[in-house]
């Protein structure tokens, strides 16, 4: 087999075997074919697609690259809850506590940010001590005690789609379904979980444009969850506005924190609910989904789902004081104020995601530092009706391109003179 012939089948629309494809994968690892030939390669995979068996076998091929977690001697299902990526999205944070709270175990493994989007890991190591690499023991030890665990994929899991990744960001492949499939579900299927929940979202702060494209991705990941026996449930959602009234990643854990106690935006705990809702129901802790919600607000009324967190931060070294006191640890901060008078229509949430990346709390590149303890506060949401000269964001910040966030923001916002209804983000629902 020659990797060459390979790019030219895929580049002439036939179908690739499993043989072939895990050749390619394998002689990637392996430092046998080199980058040029699989930028090629992904370029084909992005112009000619591949069918669903193609993208079950890559996904395979991608999990042979690393090591498989095991979970087997925890007797329950494990359930895991997954976003394509958002601006302010802060939802895995809110939701594995409440679901493991209600008797869900949940094995979590969450990213970075990258460009506009934020990413849990950061979100938690805004938390002095946080510690999201841990041995397999202690991840263990933790899931036993309190039923979830937030960890950052090791090196040595799936491999290929770290050098993948990196590849697709630089040869302008990242928007391909299949290879988004294949890039999500070998992680997923990699780390032990028997069931997902998949945050998929669509709109300006998403990859995922519009619905068709977010359907399209759907099936996808739908076909491979089913032929690897996992069980999933996909909330397409909305990201055209930004989630929460915080952008940043401490800030955002404070929010959450509120949030778990019960204070904070409804949007954001309507979809929080719905999602352990389903965590609960692929589990098989409740029999349908409006047993799941009311478990999750019951969770969250009496306090419960909130104790988790904490003891999740403590369980992983995190120091707890920061979210029982919370911190200012932000020099300077600049209200963006409104130039006019009328109802909120939209915030833009490519925009918004983008001025908080230009003020420290996210990455340009893969190598950037983060600033944890930058952000943005949102003051106004959708529909709500705002004065000339009324601040609409709070820009917290310790450097960066000030100037530059100031007018991102200010682009973002648009208004009505007609009210504007701030409704469900919650598009629609597929699978199990
Ligand atoms: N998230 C992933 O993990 N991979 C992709 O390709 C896109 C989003």
């Amino acid at each position: 087999m020659r990797a060459v012939d390979l790019i030219v089948k895929k580049r002439d629309g036939y179908e690739l075997s499993a043989d072939e494809i895990n050749y390619f994968i394998d002689g990637y690892i392996k430092g046998e074919i080199p980058d040029y030939q699989v930028a090629s390669f992904l370029m084909s995979v992005f112009y000619k697609g591949l069918s669903f068996d193609e993208t079950y076998q890559l996904t395979l091929a991608m999990i042979k690259s690393g090591i498989k977690l095991d979970f087997s001697a925890i007797p329950s299902n494990k359930v895991d809850k997954h976003s394509t990526g958002g601006v302010g999205d802060k939802i895995s944070l809110i939701v594995a506590p409440i679901a493991a709270s209600c008797g869900c175990v949940i094995p979590m493994m969450s990213g970075r940010g990258l460009g506009h989007t934020g990413g849990t890991l950061d979100k938690l190591e805004s938390i002095p001590g946080y510690r999201v690499f841990l041995d397999t023991d202690e991840v263990n030890k933790i899931l036993n005690k309190n039923n979830f665990v937030m960890m950052g994929q090791t090196e040595c899991m799936v491999p290929a789609d770290k050098m993948l990744y990196a590849l697709r960001d630089v040869t302008g492949t990242v928007e391909s379904i299949p290879l988004i499939t294949s890039s999500i579900m070998s992680k997923k299927i990699a780390e032990g979980t028997n069931s997902l929940v998949l945050d998929l979202k669509c709109g300006s702060g998403a990859f995922m444009k519009n619905i068709e494209s977010a359907r399209g991705l759907s099936r996808y990941i739908i076909g491979v969850a089913k032929r690897a026996g996992l069980g999933i449930k996909i909330l397409i959602t909305d990201m055209n506005e930004p989630i929460g009234q915080q952008i940043g990643n401490y800030n955002e854990v404070l929010e959450c924190a509120d949030l778990l106690r019960g204070v904070g935006d409804p949007v954001t705990m309507e979809l929080s609910h719905r999602i352990s809702g389903w965590m609960m129901v692929l589990s098989g802790k409740t029999k349908g989904i409006d047993e799941g919600i009311e478990l999750s607000k019951e969770a969250v009324a009496t306090g419960r789902a909130f104790e988790y967190f904490i003891e999740n931060i403590r369980n992983q070294s995190g120091d707890i004081d920061f979210i029982l006191n919370p911190k200012i640890l932000y020099r300077e901060e600049i209200d963006i104020i409104s130039e006019q008078t009328g109802f909120l229509k939209s915030i833009d949430a490519y925009k918004m995601g983008l001025a908080s990346m230009n003020i420290g709390s996210g990455r340009k590149t893969k190598d950037d530092t983060v600033d944890h303890y930058s952000g943005i506060t949102i003051l106004k949401s959708k529909g709500d009706f705002v004065r000339k000269g009324e601040p609409i964001f709070t820009l917290k910040y310790n450097r960066g391109d000030v100037d530059a966030a100031m007018k991102l923001c200010s682009d973002a916002v648009s208004f009505s003179d007609d009210p504007v209804e701030r409704g469900s983000i919650i598009i629609e629902e597929l699978g199990d």
